[in-house]
């Protein structure tokens, strides 16, 4: 059976209150495919979510992480800090940080290894600009990205890695992928990993698409062979929409 992860990215959204409710609300629409589904939140938020969506089987986890454990990088929060709220899963490389935080594919690469090193499931973003694909650089430019993001990451711990295809300009525009060209780039996306690794591999690993999933594209976007799920933003903040779309992978089960 095709396995899925639908991911909700909070972005800088939410303040604890708000975000308890809707922890309560999620919890409570008691998804059959529960354990498939994740919310990403601010950090301030991390301890409520997480206490409020205990034994519902949904995941939470943390935007950003730094590479080192400890010492002086104010206002970082590190993979220990992390570990002790007991998150699951931590975004890696989305494009917003890259563009405005400066992360390289050299700091993703070091996230990565310390998120596994701890167990916590990373979930990188990979994805061009318009300008890219406008000159028809896409597939070269995510497979660098791959490349240069699991540089030096053993077989076992790739394999455990989720990989978020997020085309930037598709990204908070409205403006979504066609199911054919976010499978053609999961699909590519699977090979380059095959070929970094192995078939089977490729095989296990999950690749999500992000880029204005909804509720009205979710289901044909989903259904698609190389599309584990999504990382969604704007459509995870209603708990309707979100649930909508956790909905639509359960039915494709
Ligand atoms: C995202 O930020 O990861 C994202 C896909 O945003 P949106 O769904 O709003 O395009």
């Amino acid at each position: 059976m095709k396995r899925f992860l639908i991911a909700g990215n909070w972005k800088m959204n939410k303040l604890i209150k708000e975000a308890g409710e809707f922890a309560n609300e999620l919890k409570a629409k008691n998804f059959s495919n529960a354990d498939e589904v994740a919310v990403l939140v601010p950090f301030t938020t991390l301890c409520e979510v997480g206490s409020k969506l205990e034994g519902s089987g949904i995941g939470f986890g943390a935007q950003n992480v730094h590479f080192e454990k400890s010492g002086a990088f104010t206002g970082e929060i590190s993979v220990p800090m992390l570990e002790e709220i007991g998150v699951d899963y931590c975004i890696v490389g989305h494009s917003e940080r890259r563009e405005y935080f400066g992360e390289t594919d050299e700091t993703v690469n070091k996230k990565l290894k310390a998120l596994l090193a701890a167990g916590i499931t990373p979930i990188l973003c990979v994805g061009e600009s318009l300008e890219v694909r406008e000159g028809k650089g896409e597939q070269t430019f995510v497979a660098g990205q791959i490349i240069s993001d699991f540089a030096g990451i053993p077989r076992d711990d790739a394999a455990k890695v989720v990989i978020a295809y997020e085309p930037i300009w598709a990204i908070g525009t409205g403006k979504t992928a066609t199911p054919d060209q976010a499978e053609e780039m999961c699909a590519f996306i699977r090979g380059v990993f095959g070929g970094i690794y192995d078939n089977k591999a490729a095989d296990d690993i999950l690749i999500l698409y992000g880029g204005s999933m909804k509720p009205s594209n979710a289901a044909d976007l989903l259904a698609k062979n190389d599309i584990n799920g999504g990382l969604i933003g704007g459509a995870s903040l209603k708990v309707d929409d979100f649930a909508a779309i956790v909905d639509a992978a359960a039915q494709l089960k």
